[in-house]
């Protein structure tokens, strides 16, 4: 799975920790004594829809739309068309730190940047794997809770895996985030503060490389490509998810300007949470975390099952697709003897196809190890023979690449730990 087994921690790698903190010195988090977090694992099957209530996140103009930005500098004391400049800053230029805002008047630029940008995201822990191509990293937010988020470059994209909540309330019992549950949901703006964190580490890789003289590696060095496949269930926390998504897809300065096509929306299977991501008519692409084509098993592997069953999620799906034109991707973890049998690849591929042609592909993705699990990957002549049957249906199946397995960062291995 791994093509250059590598892990390295942060302390080796100055440059890549000093980038992640850029701005730390001069936007300070709104909270220095981190509250103390406490988890209790869920019970197996035990699922929280809604969040806990917490102490809410400081408010960033990344919360905002423009609009919203006005009102919120102009609420903090401040003339609203400041929004417009800070957005620049922010979303443009990916700049924090209030020295390089020039156009701000000198007197004030710390405190308008403290209180209208504030620090959300402490880095506390990078790792890489892939030789460099995978990096993870832990985020401590402002009340002590742990997220992680993932970099992934390849020949022609740089795909950013983010989290949506901390910890995860769906309790799938091969996830390591869902044995943790569910801490909290987070803002918008600490969703978004990932994706920025992420582009200004590649900016700056590639000042790096400008200033060595260039570098023979012509490989992106920009995010084109966003799964919410990180920590949580996007779907459960909806609006914090959907200002993540338009700070992320709306035109520079009001947002990053990244194609809506490139970013994609993983779930465990809220059906009432698809319906209205349908809704919004925008062409992301849905990812079904599937597993399982039969309600016997899907309701131990993904708990939400007894609540919305395979059949009524498959249609939900197959309404999405229906409504942005966007094909669905169905995730399915091979795991050994448990999901993996020849009589299920064929269940799922007469479901996805008796729905329709063109409209789906198959992602079968080899089970990653988590902490406390007996569950391992399929072995490779079941795992191929599961691909062929269901292309045997006419569904297009492609292995879905892990990266960073050794460095706990692939899917359903992120449980954000300090150390
Ligand atoms: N809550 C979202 C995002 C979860 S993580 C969802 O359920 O879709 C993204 C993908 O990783 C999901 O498809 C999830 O089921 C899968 N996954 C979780 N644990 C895994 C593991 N141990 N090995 C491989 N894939 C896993």
């Amino acid at each position: 799975m791994i093509a250059h087994p590598k892990a390295s921690t942060s302390q080796g790698r100055s440059s890549m920790s000093e980038t992640l903190n850029s701005g730390e010195a001069t936007a300070p988090a709104a909270t220095k004594v981190p509250v103390e977090i406490s988890n209790v694992r869920p019970a197996p099957g035990q699922i929280a829809l809604k969040a806990p209530r917490r102490a809410k996140p400081p408010k960033h103009i990344a919360d905002f739309d423009m609009a919203g930005r006005r009102e919120f500098l102009k609420e903090l004391g401040y003339q609203s068309f400041r929004a417009s400049q800070l957005s620049k800053h922010y979303f443009e230029r990916l700049v924090t730190d209030p020295a390089e805002m020039t156009d701000l008047p000198a007197k004030d630029r710390e405190q308008m940047v403290a209180q209208a940008m504030p620090q959300l995201l402490t880095p506390v822990r990078t790792l890489e794997a892939d030789g460099g191509d995978t990096l993870k990293v832990v985020h401590r937010l402002f009340d002590g809770a742990l997220i992680e988020s993932v970099i992934m470059r390849y020949d022609n994209r740089v795909t950013m895996c983010i989290s949506s909540q901390a910890g995860c309330g769906m309790n799938c019992p091969f996830c390591a985030t869902g044995q943790q549950g569910l801490t909290r949901n987070l803002s918008t703006a600490e969703i978004v503060e990932q994706v920025v964190a992420g582009a200004r580490y590649l900016k700056q890789m590639k000042g790096l490389e400008e200033a060595e003289g260039g570098s023979e590696d012509t490989r992106p060095l920009r995010v084109s490509n966003i799964v919410f496949m990180g920590m949580g269930e996007a779907l459960a926390n909806y609006k914090a998810t959907m200002g993540a998504v338009h700070r992320l897809i709306d035109p520079s300065p009001e947002g990053l300007g990244i194609s809506a096509r490139g970013l994609t929306m993983s779930t465990v299977g809220l059906v009432p949470g698809i319906r209205k991501f349908e809704l919004e008519k925008l062409p992301i692409t849905l990812a079904l975390s599937l597993h399982a084509p039969d309600d016997e098993l899907r309701d131990e592997l993904i708990p939400i099952n007894q609540r919305w069953k395979v059949d009524e999620t498959l249609d939900a799906a197959y309404d999405y697709y229906r409504t942005t034109g966007r094909r669905v991707s169905i995730e399915y973890a091979l795991i050994r003897d448990i999901n993996d049998q020849g009589w299920r690849a064929d269940l799922l591929g007469k479901k996805l196809a008796q729905r329709g042609r063109g409209w789906v592909h198959v992602n079968p993705i080899p089970l990653n190890p988590t902490p406390g699990s007996k569950w391992t990957a399929s072995r490779k002549g079941v795992e191929q023979n599961f691909v062929e049957r269901l292309r045997a249906h006419g569904i297009p199946t492609t292995i879905r690449d892990t990266r960073g397995s050794d460095i706990d960062g692939a899917c359903g291995q992120l449980a954000a730990k300090e150390d």
